[in-house]
């Protein structure tokens, strides 16, 4: 039986708020010195099983390597104080010894003076001789003689036993990762078992009761469990051997049932979620009884990452991950990998960096090491490197991104034209063909579609219309999509081109009101007789758009003076207004065709949109640029745009 958790009332839980945040340097100290030193047991595997592993012990090769004198070529094993006089003008002859050493044959007739005996590459040289002459170095002298017109020195085009691999030599010592160069030394003298580390079992566990797994149907307001399939990959990726045991609800007896025993079976337990100090937050309370000496560090002064809980059970490290995915892996890859590998044997990980501009201001908050993923692109002047984050939940920003950099605890922001150090999720930067920069839309991945068949890579960083016709501006990028409607003059894009840019006519994105299909407040009218008949009803809710937005423009002029409810509701996305009517959070709003289309909802078109490129002229020649131009006007594209619901110009 588990004990029932204390009741915790409104004060208590607000006492618990992380009163102890550690540094992320003291924590990691403070964790790694509850867990080691700590060995987990060798284990004896067959050759080929090893791999990817770390030897546990040194391993001594048994035999020599090659075992014997071996030719390494093709030809006539010779004493060479025979042929020393042998040259262009006088030929020695030699007469042959009646046996062929093939490879795989041992040698049975000494080879004697004035002798020689034919042996191929990999053969055993035989007694008596201390060289071998490649046969094209020889002419055959009547069937048992050859001619030799050159001299060789002793040990000519011979392997003497040993000189590969001495018997007694330490052939990889003890912590050496097994790759198949290693597997191919080992093989070489004859071992079959190696000994290596244990790797070491890690058991993941999801917490939330929103979480379902993938595969299975999203119930409203559950999302799909990410942490579950990324922290057992990222632990399979650092020589832990993973097992998933599922999310599960945040049940304060059922969780510490399968942690107990997911515990007792592992050599590590790795949470996620529910590490905040809110009452439905169970797992670290349970973590606590697990065994001594129990949490070390609850608070990190990480960002993203603040929530990580790190405690010793019995010798067995017990994690924590804070819920969000990019959390839960800033936090994995920053303080657990370390952990993981030394447990496994491995050395700590090599990560590829290199330095990159940062181009625009990054704030920061003051007292916590803050990570920001970037993207990079190629600049005028070398690498540059874009944040990326959307946020602490958005998981897309770990995929598009190249890498990250860090901001220490002390400082309060990195400045616009930063020289940062970037540590690269891959080994080598990829610096993509084409870079667009500016406001996403989803007919883009339809245009750079062809470029994508070609072998062309693409690198999308939507950083909205204004934030691209900077970077194009700087050189950042050839290409900023951009739909910005000038009000002076009612025309889209065109009055926003400086100089170096030239405008390229992209497509028509139809804006209009979204509703339920069905809705009869709605159902067959023009827009501005639906807003107003919105407006009559006081019960119907609205969804708007943040201030800035090109929609947000469209909305203000239909409503006027007009502050319906739901207003203030501003999301920042086309998706994200069809998503709140499809769930029937509000009535309407305003957003593009296709989107609505995709959602299954009402439409009432309004105006169209022009979403264009604004192009850098001085990179207007360059290939990748010319097949984006070349797809934005090919017949596969354009019909593409039209399917989707846009209109190309
Ligand atoms: P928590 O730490 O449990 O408060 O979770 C913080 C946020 O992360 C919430 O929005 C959770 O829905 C989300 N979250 C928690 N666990 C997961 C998971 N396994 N996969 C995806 N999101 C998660
Ligand atoms: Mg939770």
């Amino acid at each position: 039986m588990t004990e029932p958790m204390a009741p915790s009332t409104k004060s208590s839980v607000e006492q618990d708020q992380f009163l102890t945040i550690l540094s992320r340097e003291e924590a990691l100290a403070r964790f790694e010195a509850a867990l080691f030193p700590r060995h987990l047991a060798a284990e004896e595997l067959d050759l080929a099983a090893a791999l990817g592993l770390v030897t546990a012990t040194d391993i001594v090769a048994a035999v020599d390597v090659p075992p014997f004198d071996r030719s390494n070529v093709d030809g006539f094993a010779v004493r060479s104080a025979d042929i020393a006089t042998a040259g262009e003008a006088v030929s020695v002859r030699l007469t042959l010894n009646d046996e062929v050493i093939a490879c795989g044959t041992a040698p049975h007739l000494p080879v004697t003076r004035g002798t020689a005996t034919p042996i191929a590459t990999g053969g055993p040289v035989p007694r008596g001789a201390d060289a071998v002459v490649m046969v094209e170095h020889t002419h055959p002298a009547g069937d048992s003689a050859i001619e030799i017109r050159r001299a060789a020195s002793p040990g000519q085009f011979v392997s003497y036993a040993g000189s590969d691999i001495a018997r007694g030599e330490i052939l990889l010592r003890a912590g050496t990762l097994i790759g198949s160069r290693e597997i191919g030394m080992l093989a070489a003298s004859g071992v079959a078992r190696v000994s290596v580390v244990r790797k070491p079992r890690v058991a993941i566990i999801s917490t939330g009761d929103e979480l379902v797994q993938p595969g299975q149907p999203l119930r409203p307001a559950a999302i799909f469990d990410t942490n579950g399939a990324i922290v057992t990959a990222a632990v399979s990726e650092n020589g832990g051997e993973a097992s998933f045991l599922g999310a599960f609800p945040d049940d304060a007896v059922k969780l510490e049932a399968v942690m107990r025993q997911a515990l007792a079976t592992s050599d590590m337990l790795i949470l996620s979620g529910g590490t905040s100090k809110g009452e439905g937050d169970v797992s670290h309370r349970i973590v606590s009884k697990l065994g001594e000496p129990g949490i070390i560090a609850h608070g990190v002064a990480l960002k993203p990452g603040k929530p990580l809980c790190l405690a010793v059970c019995d010798g067995k490290p017990v994690v924590i991950l804070p819920g969000f995915p990019t959390s839960a892996m800033f936090t994995f890859h920053d303080m657990i990998v370390p952990v993981l590998r030394r447990l496994a044997g491995l050395p700590p990980r090599n990560d590829a960096r290199v330095m990159a501009k940062v181009p625009v201001r990054i704030a920061s908050e003051l007292g916590r090491t803050e990570f920001v993923m970037v993207s990079l692109v190629e600049g005028d002047a070398g690498l540059i490197a874009y944040p990326t984050g959307k946020g602490s939940g958005a998981i897309t920003s770990f995929a598009q991104a190249d890498g990250f950099l860090k901001i220490e605890a002390l400082a309060e922001q990195m400045p616009a034209g930063t020289d940062a150090e970037v540590t690269l999720f891959t080994p080598h930067v990829r610096v993509p063909d084409l870079v667009i920069v500016g406001s996403h839309c989803t007919g883009l991945d339809l245009v750079t579609a062809p470029l994508a068949r070609a072998g062309l890579s693409v690198r999308s960083i939507s950083v909205g219309s204004l934030g691209g016709l900077s970077a194009a501006r700087r050189g950042e990028c050839d290409l900023a999509p951009i739909h910005l409607l000038d009000e002076k003059t009612d025309t889209y894009n065109v009055p926003f081109l400086v100089d170096g840019l030239e405008l390229v006519p992209g497509y028509r994105r139809m804006q209009g009101i979204v509703f339920r299909a069905g809705d009869i407040r709605f159902e067959g009218l023009g827009a501005e007789d639906a807003v107003r008949a919105a407006l009559n009803d006081p019960s119907c809710l609205m969804v708007n758009r943040n201030q800035g937005a090109g929609t947000r423009i469209l909305i203000d002029r239909l409503l006027g003076e007009a502050r319906p409810d739901g207003y203030w509701n501003q999301p920042r996305s086309h998706n994200a207004v069809a998503a709140a009517v499809a769930q029937n959070r509000a009535d309407w709003g305003m957003t593009i065709a296709p989107v609505a289309r995709a959602a299954g909802l009402g439409f009432i078109p309004f105006a169209d949109e022009h979403y264009d490129f604004a192009l850098v002229t001085a990179r207007k020649q360059r290939p990748a640029v010319r097949a984006f131009l070349d797809a934005l006007h090919s017949a596969e594209v354009r019909n593409a745009l039209e399917q989707a619901g846009f209109r190309p110009a």
